[in-house]
């Protein structure tokens, strides 16, 4: 079936599900191929489950009136997110980098929708998939969204822009990560830099972060129809400096005429950045200084990214949805500059780093012994590969809570971070 006609079908069923467990009444299943299954299988569970359609491509499945076949799902389920966004004809905000999307996605939708009805990606659905589900969740009334694009290997964001059409493109950083499907830090910045490419050639705007030298040198190697500078030097569309972090950060900033100062929810230094992104956003947008403060002071991460948890006995950083070299360095650094008289930190491997994980792991544990932290905990095998007398190593989280049962921490900030397979939220009750 050609996308034009099964375009009028998605306008009368606009729910979309990929997955049984998660289909609504009269909604469209896309039966996707995953690694273990192939969705096809469950396109008559899904219909009796009360979807409206199942679009299948096993082409051997037998004739159904709800069943509609096409050559390629995931294919289908692309092509008409990317013609509903045509339809729509909104503008669009395409963010990606190595660290801080979601963040600066949260902290852009907080300070817009002060002004306007926007989508945004939900959570973290930021790859081939996720990204057409985010489109096809924008509804006609939206007035702008902000789509968050995730990579893990080359041309994975160039496909991506081509689905989704970004007007505005923001690249939050570069640095370490997936840096076996990139090929090194190079390869990082050449994946990442296919956002750049698509505005360069498609008259779009760029937002960069001034202070960042390797966004500079990527922007610099291509001509754009605007680019949007925020930073702490006053030549900056949008310029700020970090007020406070104890451990909520607060923000000055000004566009040469206002200037305000904003408290946020978010700890961490590097999240300095990421709000002043949003900023420069909310002001090439129209809004107005207030309205910008409001979103700012608003947004309350509860997504275990930079959020305070206040246990019976601690203060726990949480930062433990996902790990790697660059965002472990800026956390280690973010709690090192923080007041407080007992410091405790909890480390838990870095997932994805092929040979330099070896590497990568030990200047973690040479930054974080160098503070002269009293207390501090790596768990995990690739920090245990490396173990030393000066910290505590541990295999795994349950050696962490015996550990910790054994040996009761108190009136102590922590910083726990870690790659999400290590599921150190299983300690919180620990702390
Ligand atoms: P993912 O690749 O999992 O989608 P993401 O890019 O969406 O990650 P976030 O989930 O916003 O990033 O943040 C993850 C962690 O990255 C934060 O908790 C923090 O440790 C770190 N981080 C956030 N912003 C920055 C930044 N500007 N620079 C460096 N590290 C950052
Ligand atoms: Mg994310």
């Amino acid at each position: 079936m050609r996308i034009e006609e099964l375009y009028p079908i998605f306008r009368k069923h606009p729910s979309v599900s990929t997955d049984t467990r998660k289909v609504t009444e009269s909604c469209l299943f896309f039966a996707l191929k995953g690694e273990n299954f192939d969705a096809n299988t469950f396109a008559e569970q899904a219909i009796a489950l009360g979807a409206a359609f199942a679009i299948v491509d096993k082409q051997d499945l037998p004739k159904h009136p709800q069943f509609i076949f096409v050559d390629d799902v995931l294919k289908t389920l692309q092509d008409l997110a990317h013609y509903h966004r045509r339809q729509l004809g909104l503008p669009v905000i395409g963010l990606t980098g190595t660290n801080g999307k979601t963040t600066t996605k949260e902290l852009i939708n907080a300070v817009l929708s002060q002004k306007f009805k926007t989508a945004a990606t939900l959570g973290n659905l930021n790859n081939h998939i996720g990204v057409p589900l985010t489109l096809l969740a924008i509804t006609p009334d939206t007035e702008v969204a902000i789509v968050e694009m995730g990579a893990n290997h080359q041309k994975e964001i160039e496909l991506l822009c081509a689905i989704a059409v970004p007007d505005y493109g923001l690249i939050t950083n570069v640095g370490k990560a997936h840096l076996e499907g990139f090929g090194g830090f190079e390869g990082v910045k050449k994946g990442k830099g296919e956002l750049y490419d698509f505005l360069s050639k498609n008259g779009g705007t760029v937002f960069i972060n001034r202070d960042n030298l390797h966004l500079q040198e990527m922007a610099r190697s291509r001509s754009f129809k605007e680019v949007i500078y925020y930073g702490t030097s006053s030549d900056n569309y949008v310029f700020g400096k970090l007020i406070a972090n104890d451990p909520y950060l607060t923000v000055e900033w000004s566009d040469g005429e206002n200037k305000d100062e904003v408290q946020s929810q978010l700890t961490g230094i590097y999240n300095f950045e990421n709000i002043l992104a949003a900023i420069a956003i909310g002001k090439k947008l129209g809004l107005t200084t207030q309205q910008i403060h409001e979103g700012i002071n608003s947004y309350k991460p509860q997504n275990n990214r930079s959020q305070i948890i206040k246990t019976e006995r601690n203060t726990v950083i949480g930062d433990f949805y996902n790990a790697n070299p660059s965002s472990m360095a800026v956390a280690i650094e973010n709690i090192a500059r923080l007041e407080a008289d007992n410091k405790v930190l909890i480390l838990g491997d870095m997932f994805e780093l092929g040979e330099e994980s070896g590497a990568e792991h030990r200047a973690v544990i040479e930054k974080a012994e160098k503070l002269g932290i009293a207390k501090v905990l790596f768990v995990g095998q690739e920090f245990f590969k490396n173990s030393n007398q000066k910290s505590v190593f541990l295999k795994n989280v349950e050696e962490l809570r015996t550990y910790l049962h054994e040996n009761p921490v108190h009136q102590a900030l922590i910083l726990l971070k870690g790659s999400r397979g290590m599921k150190l939220e299983q300690v919180i009750a620990y702390l």
